[in-house]
Order: structure tokens, then sequence, then C-alpha cells
């Protein structure tokens, strides 16, 4: 008798603009596992019935997207330290007990890219324009990869506020009076997502400056063309993408895929 292929999805909405499903399935292919990844379009009250429906029949893990990254702790039976210190899961997964725990692989992935990048992120001065989900995940990943210092600045100071007290580290502060220009300067809005540009000063962005956008598209976004037009090295999100989406696989499935045939199939900037 043939055994059953593994369930896995992804859970969040809108959906249409997942490309999670073609990434699962080249890895499952590569690593030749027997894969249904599902699409869980689900509106604001369906997301707990929804995954737990999922994990009842049988699923083994859950991606979680916008805008439930942060209800995702609040559904699982546990939660990885680094999803707690992000306050946000973007991966769920069913245990041998079936209980499900919560994990955050967006910085995982994050720190991955910029390894390939060559782009050390130790001692690096780093400065994070945002201050969600995707937010917290990097720069608690910064943090623990030896960042020497992460300002935050964000639309609602009062969210950057939250997410300083919360990792506190003396390393992270709130953005003040800027002057200096800084290694890195990414783009965690989802700004990019509406076609604009977050507001930022444009002293933190010189010439050696790598300037990511954790969004990713076919076209340079707006704050992309902004910081080339600083002088800044320019990337978008899809390396990042990318290889969240290969820390998943390994937690599901034990196995590490290669992501290198994949970081080249979409047209990534950089
Ligand atoms: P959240 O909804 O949790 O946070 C959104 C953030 O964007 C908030 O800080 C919000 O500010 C800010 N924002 C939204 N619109 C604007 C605007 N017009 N100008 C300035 N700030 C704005 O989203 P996430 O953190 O989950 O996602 C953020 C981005 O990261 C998205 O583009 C998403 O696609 C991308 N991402 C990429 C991943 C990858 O693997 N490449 C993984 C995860 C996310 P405020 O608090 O003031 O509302």
């Amino acid at each position: 008798m043939s055994r059953a292929p593994s369930r896995c999805g992804i859970i969040g909405f809108p959906l249409s603009h997942t490309r999670s499903p073609q990434l699962h399935r080249a890895f499952a292919e590569q690593c030749d596992i027997d894969l249904d990844y599902v699409v869980l379009a689900a509106p604001e009250r369906e997301f707990e019935p929804a995954a737990r429906e999922f994990f009842a029949r049988g699923g083994l893990g859950l991606n979680v997207t916008l805008p439930y990254k942060a209800r995702a702790l609040e559904f699982v039976n546990s939660a990885s330290e680094r999803a707690v210190r992000a306050g946000a899961a973007n991966v769920l997964s069913r245990q041998l007990d079936g209980s499900v725990q919560a994990d955050n692989v967006d910085g995982a992935g994050f720190i991955a890219d910029l390894a390939r990048r060559s782009f050390d992120a130790r001692a690096a001065r780093v400065y994070i324009i945002g201050a969600g989900g995707a937010a917290a995940g990097v720069a608690a990943a910064l943090l623990e990869a030896g960042a020497s210092s992460v300002v935050v600045r964000n639309r609602n100071p009062s969210r950057a506020k939250a997410l300083i007290e919360r990792l506190a580290d003396p390393r992270i502060t709130e953005s003040r009076s800027e002057g200096d220009t800084y290694d890195l300067v990414i783009n965690a809005t989802s700004a990019s997502l509406f076609n604009e540009c977050p507001d930022f000063p444009s002293s933190v962005i010189g010439s050696t400056t790598l300037a990511y956008d954790l969004a990713y598209s076919t076209q340079p976004t707006p704050f992309m063309r902004c910081a080339a037009g600083l002088g800044a090295q320019t990337c978008d999100g899809w390396g990042m993408l990318v290889e969240q989406a290969a820390a998943s696989f390994a937690l599901w499935h034990g196995v590490s895929p290669d992501t290198s045939p994949l970081l080249s199939r979409f047209p990534t900037r950089g």
C-alpha cells in the first residue's frame, strides 16, 4: 500500500501573490518527497478554524503569512524561543504527540541570504524601517548574529517602541534625528506591496550601504529605486523567501534542500 503524501501548506489572506507552493513543490521534487502543498486563503474569522481543521486531518506543517503571524503564536501549544522573541510565527509544525509548535524562520532565511551575498552581519550597523512581524524576526536574528547596532523607525512609533522593549537588548534603539549612514538599511514595511516607498531620512543610505527590501517583485521596488539613487547596492526579498522556505521544509521533512537552483529562477537584482 502506498503512503499518503505529506500534507503541508500556507495560510494567510489574501494569498494570490504567494510563491511558497512553487518553492515547496520544487524542494519536494529535488528531495524525492511526495508532497501535497495547499493554499489556505482564510479571511479574518477563519484563521483558527482553518488551521485547526488542517492539523486535525493529519496536516504536517503550515507556513503562516500576513496578517496572521502574531495570531499564530496564540493558536499553538508551544513556541520556539525565536518565535516568542519576535512575537510572530511563520511556521507551524505538528509534533509526534499531535500538538502544534510555532517557529519563526524569517530571520534565519534573511541571515542565510545575507551570507550568500557575502554581507557579514557581525558588527554591522543596521537601520530597519518598519516594526511588524517581518521586522521583528529580522531584528532578532541580526542581534543574534552579532550586529553592533540596530535602529528601528516605524510610521507608528509606538509599535517600534514595543518591538524594542520586547527584544530587550541595549544594541537596539529607536530612530532619533539621523545623521549617520548605515551598513545595512532594510525596508521591512509592506509599502512596496502598494508600490510606495516608506518615509526615511536619506542620510541613512550611502555608497557603502546594502539597501534590502524584504518585499520581492519582478521589478525594482520604489525603495530599491530610491536607494540606488542614493548610491546604495540594492536587493529584494526573493533570496530570503527561498531560504526561509528551505528552513521550513527542513523542519517538516528533516532534510535541507539545495536552494541554489531556485535563487536564480526568479529575477532578483543587486
Ligand atoms: P506587518 O503587517 O506585520 O507590518 C507592516 C509594516 O509596514 C508596519 O511596520 C507598518 O507600519 C508598515 N507600513 C505599511 N504600509 C506602510 C507605508 N505606506 N509607509 C510606511 N510604513 C508602512 O507585515 P510584515 O512585517 O509581515 O511584512 C512586511 C514586508 O515584509 C512585506 O512587504 C512582506 O511581503 C515582506 N516579507 C518578506 C518575507 C520574505 O521572505 N522575503 C517574509 C516576510 C515578510 P505601521 O505599524 O505604522 O502600520
